[in-house]
């Protein structure tokens, strides 16, 4: 054995070893002069079958990957990339797709005269390529879950800080927001009023019209209020049953009384449809409004306290009516 057959046997042992199948393109005449026969016979075609010119055996490949194989011997072969590198899918004999990826690059050339031979191994990474599959897929359903996910916990935060029946704030967000509004209020010297609205006589709504239309009237008293106040600025919040707290930042009692009196006309105005023939029911609203003094270090739930004690005082001066709270 000489050495050239022994460095022949060397490289085919390196090549079994390694699974690489070794072909070869002659540049100057297009033809394929080694062919990659092992990577046809894993296709599971015969000696016979075995395409041996570059249109037959681009006519294997997956037309979505084409394009960039071209690209990718084209880049080579005119200087652009070192090596010639890329993966893509060759269709088997039964019709499936199968991975591949080649490694080649120029040789045969030296310093004065360019290489004409194109030399490169071909390897199968199907097995590799369906794992990357199975874990992109996994990451598509996770991000689709989690996408999910944040959804349910942004509607359960909203369910959970709103009234089901009006959508505003729920009392437990009133009190969450009306304390850190008293405390700024507190720390920079500035105005907050709070003011307590409850319908008058509701009970005979309830009793006249029944509990639907009831629901009506204290949506349609909610929205009466929301128009009213400043959105982003102030809280309007379902108290209770058809009584509602309005916390108003930066209001002093002047203004926190104006704005009582024209809530109070603005409901007595309202028309609320309640029933199918155009039945339409009118309520009227009082309300008690406390203020917190400069220098105050009253909690928000006592200027609560104060303003449903002035509404205490106007339901008890005939209701449909507006008083204030001497303290604060
Ligand atoms: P006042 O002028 O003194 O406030 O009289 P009122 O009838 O409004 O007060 P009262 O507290 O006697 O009645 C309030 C009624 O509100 C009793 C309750 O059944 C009803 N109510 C509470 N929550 C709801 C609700 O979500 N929907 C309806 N339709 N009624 C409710
Ligand atoms: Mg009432
Ligand atoms: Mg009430």
């Amino acid at each position: 054995m000489d050495d050239a057959d022994l460095n022949r046997d060397r490289l085919a042992l390196a090549l079994e070893a390694a699974g690489l199948d070794l072909w070869e393109n002659d540049l100057i005449t297009g033809e394929v002069t080694l062919n990659a026969t092992k990577t046809f016979v894993e296709l599971g075609f015969s000696e016979e079958e075995i395409v041996s010119d570059l249109q037959g055996i681009y006519g294997l490949f997956h037309p979505d990957d084409l394009g960039k194989v071209k690209k990718a011997v084209d880049d080579h072969l005119s200087g652009h990339t070192p090596q010639y590198r890329c993966e893509f899918r060759l269709r088997s004999r039964g019709g499936e797709w199968v991975w591949y990826a080649n490694y080649g690059r120029i040789m045969d050339g030296n310093s004065s005269t360019p290489g004409k031979r194109f030399i490169g191994v071909t390897f199968n990474i199907d097995d590799r390529k369906r794992r990357e599959d199975e874990i992109e897929q996994i990451n598509r359903q996770l991000t689709a879950q989690n996408a999910l996910l944040s959804q349910l916990n942004a509607t359960l935060a909203l369910l959970a800080a709103n009234d089901s029946l009006t959508g505003l704030s729920n009392r437990r967000t009133l009190m969450e927001l009306g304390v850190n509004e008293c405390k700024r209020a507190q720390r920079f010297g500035h105005p907050l009023s709070v003011m307590v609205v409850d319908i008058d006589l509701f009970k005979a709504v309830n009793d006249g019209w029944g509990h639907l239309a009831g629901d009506r009237v204290i949506c349609a008293v909610a929205q009466t209020c929301l128009a009213r106040t400043r959105q982003g600025v102030d809280t309007v919040a379902r108290y209770g049953g058809e009584e509602f707290v309005l916390v108003l930042p930066e209001t002093d009692t002047h203004d926190a009384l104006h704005l009582a009196e024209s809530l109070r006309q603005a409901v007595a105005a309202r028309q609320v449809l309640v029933g199918d023939e155009g039945a339409t029911v009118c309520v009227t609203v009082s309300i008690g409004v406390a203020t917190l003094r400069q220098g105050s270090d009253l909690s928000f739930e006592d200027l609560v306290k104060q303003a449903d004690k002035a509404l205490y005082q106007a339901k008890a001066t005939g209701r449909n009516n507006v008083q204030c709270c001497a303290g604060g």
